[in-house]
């Protein structure tokens, strides 16, 4: 394990000097295989995706802190840990077919989009699914599909998923989305009642069934219902 992060930290190394690369391998080694995460998959993609291109100008340098960072409209992008723990807990495989709830930055999706093959991601608030899809195709990231509308409904035409990332806190599980899970599927979504702390849940589906287990205390800013402009 030690010697393919390392191999792995190698292989990277020269394709991907940007400024930050320092503060960015600093994180990996520090935030995440330090606490645990290990996925080799989640560790690349946390290489390798440029996290202060996603938070506004006067905070990219706090872009690799061990902090969430607000983003515009009452919204902010999760601590690298939380990002990379609900990434390796959905053990993801290069094939599968992946829905976001809250695209936000548009961070998250472009993590995922470094492992599997297609993305789609929903986000509620109009101007930062157009932000954030703009930013994507800048930068590059071609798997990726971004919608603006209320991710309750999940994404009917794009579905069965192999996972569901929720990354806004919800009351309950949204059944659209559990329709949507494929069989074996998994979800990772923060449940809990509004203003406190949630549960972050592993939901897996299995013969049309769901199991949830509770993993983790978090706070995430609130699922909301009604689109906004
Ligand atoms: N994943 C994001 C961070 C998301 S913050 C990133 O990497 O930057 C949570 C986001 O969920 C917010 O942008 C919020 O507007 C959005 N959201 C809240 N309720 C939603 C809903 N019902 N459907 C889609 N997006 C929603």
């Amino acid at each position: 394990m030690i010697l393919s992060s390392l191999l792995l930290l190698f292989s990277n190394y020269k394709s991907n000097q940007d400024n930050y690369w320092a503060a960015r391998e600093e994180m990996v080694k520090t935030q995440l295989q330090g606490r645990g995460i290990t996925d080799p998959a989640t560790l690349y993609a946390m290489l390798n995706v440029p996290r202060q291109e996603f938070v506004p100008e006067h905070l990219k340098q706090f872009a690799y802190m061990d902090r969430a960072l607000p983003i515009g409209h009452g919204q902010t992008i999760s601590q690298p840990y939380l990002v990379a723990f609900m990434t390796q807990t959905l053990g993801l495989r290069s094939s599968h077919n992946v829905l976001e709830i809250g695209t936000g930055s548009g961070y998250q999706a472009a993590v995922l989009s470094k492992i599997v093959d297609s993305v789609h991601t929903i986000e509620i608030v109009r101007a930062l699914a157009s932000s954030a899809g703009k930013k994507l195709a800048d930068l590059g990231y071609s798997n990726i599909n971004v919608k603006a509308g209320d991710g309750y409904h999940g994404w009917p035409s794009k579905a069965p998923f192999d996972a569901i990332m929720v990354t806004a806190g919800a009351d309950t599980i949204p059944q659209p989305l559990i329709d949507q899970l494929k069989n074996g599927g998994k979800m990772v979504i923060p449940i809990g009642p509004a203003g406190g702390v949630r549960q972050l849940q592993l939901v897996v589906k299995k013969n049309d069934r769901i199991v949830t287990k509770n993993l983790l205390a978090v706070r995430f800013v609130p699922f909301t219902r009604d689109e906004k402009n």
